[in-house]
C-alpha cells in the first residue's frame, strides 16, 4: 500500500509512516512518529522545542479487512523549562493514556451497533 494512501485512508494527518511491515500472519504494524516543530506543555501551555527522549507506545487501530493494524508510535518527550518537567508529545485522534486510536473505538461502536451478539463482533 503506497505511505500517501495511508496517510489518508488513516485520517491521522500528524503522522508520517517510516515503514510498515507483517509482524505476523495476521498482524501489520505501521512505524509512525509525529512531525512538527514544537510542542505546548499540557500543564502550563509553554511551547517548547527541547526534546527530551523518546518512548515507543504500541497503539490498536482499525482492521483492514481481517487484518490487525497497530501503530507502532516514536513519540518524542518534551522539557518544558517553566514547569521543569518532561512531557509526552500528544497524537491527535489518539486520546491520552489510550491503546487505541478513536476510530478503532468508533469501529467497535459500529460492530456492536450492526451486529447482534458479541460473537460476530469479535469477527
Ligand atoms: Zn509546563
Amino acid at each position: 500500500m503506497p505511505k500517501c494512501d495511508f496517510i489518508h485512508s488513516f485520517q491521522l494527518p500528524e503522522l508520517k509512516v517510516l515503514k510498515s511491515y507483517r509482524e505476523s500472519k495476521n498482524y501489520f504494524i505501521f512505524q509512525v512518529l509525529k512531525l512538527s516543530d514544537f510542542e505546548v506543555c499540557p500543564k502550563c501551555a509553554t511551547p517548547s522545542k527541547t526534546i527530551y527522549d523518546h518512548v515507543y507506545v504500541r497503539i490498536k487501530d482499525t482492521p483492514i479487512r481481517d487484518k490487525q493494524i497497530f501503530l507502532k508510535i516514536k513519540k518524542r518527550r518534551f522539557f518544558c523549562k517553566s514547569c521543569r518537567k518532561p512531557f509526552t508529545e500528544p497524537v491527535g485522534g489518539i486520546k491520552k493514556g489510550f491503546r487505541t486510536t478513536d476510530r478503532f473505538r468508533r469501529h467497535i461502536m459500529w460492530c456492536a451497533d450492526n451486529f447482534a451478539n458479541l460473537h460476530d463482533v469479535e469477527k
